[in-house]
């Protein structure tokens, strides 16, 4: 039996997350949960964002489960997500986008994997603020170190899975050291894959070629805020931001978690898609190599979406959070 730290968030966050345990519970899968949480909930019960006991667990498990946490706007605290990125030193942020047979969305042929950077670029969390000026400088990072490592799982994921091309994103046209380095960094690090085609593309026509023609990508891998924006982009793409999953993954520890946030305009209303949370925490057995669990909870969730009569609202149909976990339950 393996223990794996299950931080429930705020907003939808504990409704999808009692989806995942019902799900895992329904198909016997060999993990216990330790239950553990961070931001304004824990802050408002212990005056503490981030738990000494949460970092603990998660050092001890290496294996975390995570639900959506509120990050207030323009002041308050610092995301909590990406501290937890930035702390354990995830530094790869691994999101899928695929077409899934039965749900409506513009295209049906799409099947990328982002890889986004994590723990550098503009979320480095190097700011200054000049009250006096009214002026700010907001640092994006980039190192040839951070670079390399990330460029490098893109590839070696690429391998792993018969993927034939990467695609470098970045901005070297305007940020012209920070997007040489990653660059630079990319071409040599394909030089290692050659079987494995790469090729690069500047941010805002990476834009509208994925509108246009997403199948044309493989694997995209770049750098933190292009790659944040990019993976809503993705969502949008494959029915919504209800659909994909994400990992945060470092060399010994990996956060599995949506891509979507807390959606405070839903929260507490059985209305949230849980499928998100639901294939992040398939990511994870498959991380754990529990692929049979994985296979069976698959099989039973894509025949479940394949039905728009049994789909949450936002993919059309009338179930909620619950009845939807239910129809998947059943067909385990
Ligand atoms: P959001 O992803 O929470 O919501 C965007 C829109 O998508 C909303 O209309 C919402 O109702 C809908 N949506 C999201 N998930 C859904 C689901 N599972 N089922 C059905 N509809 C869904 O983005 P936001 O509103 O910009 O952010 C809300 C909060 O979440 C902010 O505080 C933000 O900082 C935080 N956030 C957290 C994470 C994280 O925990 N990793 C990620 C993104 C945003």
């Amino acid at each position: 039996m393996r223990t794996v730290t299950l931080i429930q968030g705020d907003g939808i966050g504990p409704e999808i997350i009692d989806s995942v345990k019902e799900i895992f519970k329904a198909a016997k899968v060999p993990i216990q949960w330790e239950e553990e949480n961070a931001g304004q909930t824990t802050y408002e019960a212990s005056g503490e964002l981030i738990p000494q006991s949460l970092v603990d667990s998660i050092n001890a498990n290496k294996v975390a489960l995570k639900g959506p946490i509120t990050t207030p706007v323009k002041g308050g605290f610092r995301s909590i997500n990406v501290q937890l990125r930035q702390m354990f030193d995830l530094y790869q942020n691994l999101r899928p986008c695929k077409s899934t047979p039965g749900v409506n969305s513009r295209f049906d042929n799409v099947d990328l994997v982002l890889f986004r950077e994590n723990t550098e670029g503009l979320y480095s969390g190097l700011e200054i603020y000049d009250a006096r000026l009214e002026m700010a400088d907001s640092i994006a990072r980039i190192t040839k170190e951070g670079s390399v490592r990330i460029i490098k799982a893109a590839f070696e994921y690429a391998r792993r899975n018969g993927r034939k091309k990467v695609t470098l994103v970045h901005k070297a046209n305007i940020l012209k050291h920070i997007g040489k380095i990653f660059l630079d960094a990319g071409m040599e690090v394909a030089e290692d894959y050659p079987g494995i085609a790469v090729d690069d593309k500047i941010i805002d026509n990476m834009c509208m070629q994925l509108v246009i023609k997403p199948e044309q990508f493989d694997v995209v891998v770049t750098t933190n805020l292009f790659g944040d924006i990019l993976s809503d982009l993705g969502a949008g793409l494959v029915g919504g931001l209800g659909l994909v999953s994400g990992a945060n993954i470092g060399d010994e520890i990996a956060i599995f978690e949506a891509v979507h946030g807390s959606a405070p305009d839903i929260a507490g209303k059985n209305m949230a898609n849980p499928t998100a949370i639901i294939r992040s925490a398939l990511l994870l057995l498959n991380y754990l190599e529990l692929n049979d669990y994985h296979d069976a909870i698959n099989t039973a969730l894509q025949a479940t979406l394949a039905n728009k009569d049994e789909c949450t609202a936002d993919l059309g149909g009338s179930a909620g959070t619950s009845e939807f976990t239910q129809n998947i339950i059943k067909k385990l």
